[in-house]
């Protein structure tokens, strides 16, 4: 791969790192201007030229298509994590759902269904289409099942009519959104066009409007809206009851393996970052890692930033080899542990890039200086979209009670921490089994309240030393080739 990578990166670190810079300055960013000069309401996203030029060139790399080889596409998606640019790496995350659930039901699907395929994976006169995903509505973003936007059947489509709260990379061509059936209770996904055919040069929108871009804490370059739809055509995919089951196993999971890249590029940036510059940087007549406790931190740091890395690529590939078989005991962990990542390498990326802003004292704190504290924001993102540490937390609760019957707590954890001994996955099965006899999932009390806490305590050591375990081979490779400093 590295002869085809090495291009790829190269122009990754040098051009779209500075255009990656220059979008997240608050006067480059994402806007909404809603009307042309004709008074036609267009709700064109108005983004820097050279942004739009760089998404070309990113997703015209083709990273869906059968032309790349096998892993190419995620380990390039991988590099993009660390320029932190979420204009693009959101919406990567995005096509990739939506290329997994259009695959899911390839064989069957209409004409319409094929060509937005096409346009997606092998791009259409060298035109590579932007996916996105609507699922959060204003009264439940983690609760799918509450969905009230409406989708009345309409011929061969759908129309949709109602609101959706949180749209990210609303410049996308297609999304995938969630819908309730009309006049029945089940929420079918649907693959949405954002401009119907011969629309999108004239500005018109799919029968939707954009009422606003959302301001918020992190992800700065990325225009995440509120949208209304009014009437908009909708392609349905997937039986018409399974909406949840397919958005949340199919579309969010992938979102939520990416995730996990997201957090070790953004770490593995900061710590080689960081240690350089506590290379080079001297005070009080020494350099910043001379001092133990910048030493032990940049220590802390760098090891941090390749468990997540390591893990990373592993939960893919045992992802990817556990599509073929959705039942067994192996997919049943996996499952487990993209939870589990999602969960604790967005939080460990947050407080670890903290601590990498701090080795660089008041230079840390300037967003010209380093990209730091604009990863860091960004990581607070992460912690919360494609479902926050709680709603996951409780998650796993319920698929151990709903599973255990068939697959014990000590399969599970033994196939988790295949490096432990006996003795440690029984401390760790005993543990479980004992906060279980409490329902997490109930109202508070006293006794419940005191289980929630050790329960996320206790996944948090499961998932460190799985970490662990799994780059026990990787740990002593350098992440820098220079030492001297820069
Ligand atoms: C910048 C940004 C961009 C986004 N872009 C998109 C997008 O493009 N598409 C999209 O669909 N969504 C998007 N989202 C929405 C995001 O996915 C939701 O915010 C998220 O799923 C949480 O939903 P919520 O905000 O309604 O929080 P809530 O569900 O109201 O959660 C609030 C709190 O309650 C807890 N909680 C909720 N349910 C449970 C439970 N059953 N058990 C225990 N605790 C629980 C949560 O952990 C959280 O702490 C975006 C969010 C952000 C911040």
């Amino acid at each position: 791969m590295l002869p085809r990578l090495e291009p790829f990166v190269q122009k990754l670190t040098t051009d779209w790192r500075g255009i990656a810079a220059e979008n997240a300055r608050p006067e480059n960013q994402p806007k909404v201007r809603h009307y042309n000069a004709y008074n036609e309401r267009i709700d064109r996203i108005v983004r820097p030229y050279e942004m739009q030029q760089m998404e070309r060139e990113i997703f015209g790399y083709g990273l869906f298509s059968s032309q790349q080889i096998k892993n190419e596409g995620i380990v390039k998606r991988y590099f993009l994590h660390g320029n932190g640019e979420a204009g693009i790496t959101c919406p990567l995350a995005c096509t990739d759902g939506l290329v997994a659930l259009m695959e899911h039901f390839l064989d069957e699907a209409p004409a319409d269904i094929q060509n937005i395929y096409q346009h997606v994976t092998e791009g259409i006169d060298g035109d590579f289409a932007i996916g996105a995903q609507y699922m959060s509505e204003i009264q439940g973003g983690s609760n799918i099942p509450a969905n009230i936007l409406m989708a009345k059947p309409e011929g061969h489509h759908y129309r949709l009519f109602g609101n959706k709260f949180f749209c990210s990379a609303v410049h996308a061509d297609y999304s995938v959104v969630t819908a309730r059936i009309e006049d029945t209770d089940d929420i079918a996904v649907f693959v949405v066009p954002t401009w119907l055919e011969g629309d999108k040069a004239r500005e018109k929108r799919n029968h939707h409007v954009i009422n606003r871009l959302k301001w918020k804490i992190g992800t700065a370059e990325l225009p995440s809206a509120e949208i209304d739809y009014q009437g908009a055509i909708a392609y349905r995919i997937g039986p018409q009851n399974r909406g949840v089951a397919l958005a949340v196993s199919i579309v969010l999971t992938r979102s939520r393996l990416d995730i996990g890249f997201a957090s070790g590029a953004f770490l593995m940036r900061a710590a080689r970052e960081a240690k350089l510059y506590a290379r080079f940087r001297t005070v009080f007549e020494r350099q910043i890692d001379e001092f133990p406790m910048a030493a032990a931190q940049l220590e802390d740091l760098e090891h941090a930033a390749k468990r997540i890395v390591g893990t990373a690529f592993f939960i893919y590939e045992a992802f990817n080899r556990t599509q073929q078989n959705p039942h067994s005991t192996e997919a049943y962990v996996v499952r487990e542990l993209v939870l589990l990542q999602k969960i604790f390498a967005s939080k460990e990326a947050v407080d670890k890039l903290r601590l990498a802003i701090s080795i660089f004292g008041g230079h840390g704190a300037i967003e010209d200086f380093s990209a730091i504290p604009r990863l860091f924001r960004d990581s607070l993102v992460n912690e919360l979209w494609e479902g926050p540490r709680n709603v996951l937390l409780a998650q796993i609760y319920r698929d151990i009670m709903k599973m255990r019957k068939q697959i014990s707590l000590d399969t599970l954890i033994s196939s988790i921490l295949t490096d432990s001994s006996t003795q440690e996955v029984q401390y760790f099965v005993e543990q479980i089994d004992q906060l279980m006899q409490e329902d997490l999932t109930a109202l508070p009390n006293a006794e419940n309240r005191r289980a929630a806490r050790r329960w996320e305590q206790v996944w948090e050591e499961i998932f460190t030393l799985f970490q662990e375990q799994t780059i026990k081979e990787l740990q002593d490779l350098p992440i820098l080739t220079r030492t001297d400093g820069c």
